[in-house]
C-alpha cells in the first residue's frame, strides 16, 4: 500500500516553520507496513495544491495531507480536495455544534468564520479533533477506491487524531492484521548516537517488533512497536524486548508511555512520601512550574521562591551575603546554600538550589554563558551539580530545568 505524504502550507516553504508532521507520520506508517514513497510540501494556493493532489493520488494509494483544515482564507486544504474528487460541500451539523460548544466551553466569541471547519466534502468520514476545533477528514474515489486523508497542521492535535482515529481506520480497511501496540520509554541523559550504539543490536534485523528513536525536546524516546495476533501476544513481544533493551539502558529510561520526567519526580516524591521546595534563579520558576503540571502535586510541592535579585538570594532564602561576595551568585556554594535555605524556610524533605547564567550575557572570563549549578538538600546529604549548556537563554532554561528535575529522580532512588 502505498502512500504520499503532502504538507501544506506556505510557511513551510518559506521556511518559517519546520516540518515535524512529516516525519512523524513516515515512522509511524512505516511501523504499520505502509510505504511512504512520496513527500511533497506545497503551499495555499489552490491550483498548486489541486496539481499536487492530482499527482499524488495518480501515484500512491492513499493521500495524507497536513495542514489547512482552520477557519481561515488559506485553510483550502479541504476544499481542493472536495474539488479533485468532484465532491460538493456541505455543513456538518454535528462538527457545527461541537466547534460552537469548543468556544462556550471556553466562554469565546465564535465569529463566523469558524464555521468553514464544518464544511465538508460529500460523503467524507469526519474525523473529531479532540484538542482542537478543525475536525479532519477521509474521502475515498468511488471508482479507484483511493483515499484522501486531510489532517490538522498543529503537531499535536495531527498526532492525537493520528493514533487515536486514522491507525484504527486504516488497520481496520486495510486489514493490518492482528493488534498493534506501541511502548514508549523515556530516556534522559544519552545522547541519541550513545543510545543507539547500545542497543543497536536490537534496532538492526528488528522487524517485529520495531524500534525507533525519536528525538523530543531533550529527551530521547525510544518506542517498540509489535504486531502480533492478539494484544497479548503484542504486548508478550513488547515485554520480552523491553526485557532485554531496558537493563542496556538502565538508569538513563525515566517513564514509559505517558510518564514525564515531572510525572516520575511526583511518583518517587509521593512513595518515599517527601516533600520539596525550590529556590530558582536562572530558571525563574520553570522547574517548579513543570512540577505543578502534575494533577497531585500539591501533595508533595510545598512552595518555591524565585529568587533572582542577590538580596532575595539572602533575605528570603538565607544565602549569607560573604558567600555570595566571595563565590559569586553562580557558584557551587550559592546553589547549595540555596537548597539548604529553602528546605529549612519551607520545612520539606527535599529542597533545591538553582543558579546559572542564561545569557546572552552575564558570562564572565570563568564564568561562561550556560555555567548552571543544580543543587539538592535532603536525607541523603548535599549534592551538587556543574553544567555548560549551550543554546539560546530559552534552550538554557529548558534544558536547566529537565537536568534538576532529573538530578532530584536520581537523588530520590538512592533513598
Ligand atoms: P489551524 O486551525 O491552527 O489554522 P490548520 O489545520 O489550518 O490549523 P495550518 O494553518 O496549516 O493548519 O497550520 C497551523 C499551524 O500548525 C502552523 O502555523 C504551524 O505552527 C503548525 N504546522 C502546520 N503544518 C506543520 C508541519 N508540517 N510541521 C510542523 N508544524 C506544522
Ligand atoms: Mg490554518
Amino acid at each position: 500500500m502505498i502512500i504520499e505524504l503532502v504538507n501544506t502550507g506556505t510557511e513551510l516553504l518559506l521556511g518559517q516553520i519546520v516540518n515535524t508532521n512529516a516525519p512523524f507520520l513516515a515512522a509511524r506508517l512505516n511501523e504499520l507496513g505502509f510505504s511512504v514513497l512520496y513527500q511533497t510540501t506545497v503551499g495555499d494556493n489552490r491550483d498548486r495544491m489541486k496539481n499536487v493532489l492530482q499527482t499524488a493520488l495518480e501515484r500512491a494509494n492513499i493521500v495524507i495531507t497536513s495542514g489547512g483544515l482552520g477557519p481561515t482564507q488559506g485553510d483550502i486544504t479541504k476544499e481542493v480536495t472536495a474539488s479533485l474528487l468532484n465532491k460538493p460541500m456541505y455543513l456538518h451539523e454535528d462538527s457545527a455544534t461541537q466547534i460552537q460548544r469548543f468556544f462556550d466551553e471556553r466562554r469565546l466569541c465564535m465569529t463566523n468564520n469558524n464555521l468553514r471547519q464544518a464544511m465538508m466534502p460529500e460523503g467524507a468520514q469526519i474525523i473529531k479533533n479532540t484538542c482542537g476545533t478543525a475536525p479532519g477528514v477521509i474521502v475515498e474515489e468511488e471508482n479507484s477506491g483511493k483515499i484522501i486523508i486531510n489532517l490538522p497542521g498543529p503537531p499535536h492535535e495531527l498526532a492525537e487524531m493520528f493514533e487515536k482515529s486514522i491507525v484504527p481506520y486504516l488497520a481496520e480497511r486495510f486489514g493490518l492484521q492482528g493488534a498493534i501496540v506501541s511502548r514508549v520509554l523515556r530516556t534522559y541523559g544519552l545522547g541519541e548516537s550513545a543510545l543507539e550504539e547500545r542497543i543497536k543490536q536490537y534496532i538492526s534485523n528488528q522487524s517485529n517488533p520495531t524500534l525507533a528513536l525519536l528525538a523530543r525536546s531533550g529527551e530521547i524516546h525510544v518506542r517498540i512497536t509489535a504486531r502480533a495476533a492478539s494484544k497479548a501476544e503484542s504486548m508478550q513481544l513488547i515485554n520480552e524486548l523491553e526485557g532485554k533493551i531496558h537493563p542496556l539502558l538502565d538508569e538513563y529510561v525515566f517513564g514509559i508511555d505517558e510518564e514525564t520526567m515531572e510525572k516520575s519526580v511526583g511518583n518517587l516524591l509521593l512513595s518515599r512520601k517527601l516533600t520539596i521546595a525550590l529556590a530558582e534563579s536562572c530558571t525563574g520558576g520553570l522547574v517548579t512550574s513543570r512540577i505543578t503540571d502534575v494533577p497531585g502535586s500539591s501533595q508533595y510541592l510545598v512552595g518555591s521562591i524565585v529568587c533572582y535579585s542577590n538580596a532575595v538570594k539572602t533575605l528570603q532564602v538565607g544565602v549569607p551575603a560573604e558567600i555570595i561576595a566571595a563565590k559569586g551568585a553562580v557558584s557551587q556554594e550559592t546553589a547549595e546554600c540555596m537548597a539548604q535555605g529553602i528546605k529549612e524556610k519551607f520545612q520539606t524533605g527535599i529542597g533545591v538550589g538553582i543558579t546559572g547564567i542564561a545569557g546572552p550575557d552575564g558570562a564572565t572570563a570563568d564564568k561562561p554563558v550556560g555555567l548552571v549549578y543544580i543543587a539538592i538538600d535532603g536525607l541523603a546529604g548535599k549534592v551538587c551539580y556543574e553544567h555548560y549548556f549551550n543554546g539560546t537563554r530559552a534552550d538554557i532554561k529548558h534544558r536547566t530545568a529537565l537536568a534538576a528535575l532529573n538530578h532530584v529522580r536520581h537523588y530520590l532512588l538512592t533513598i
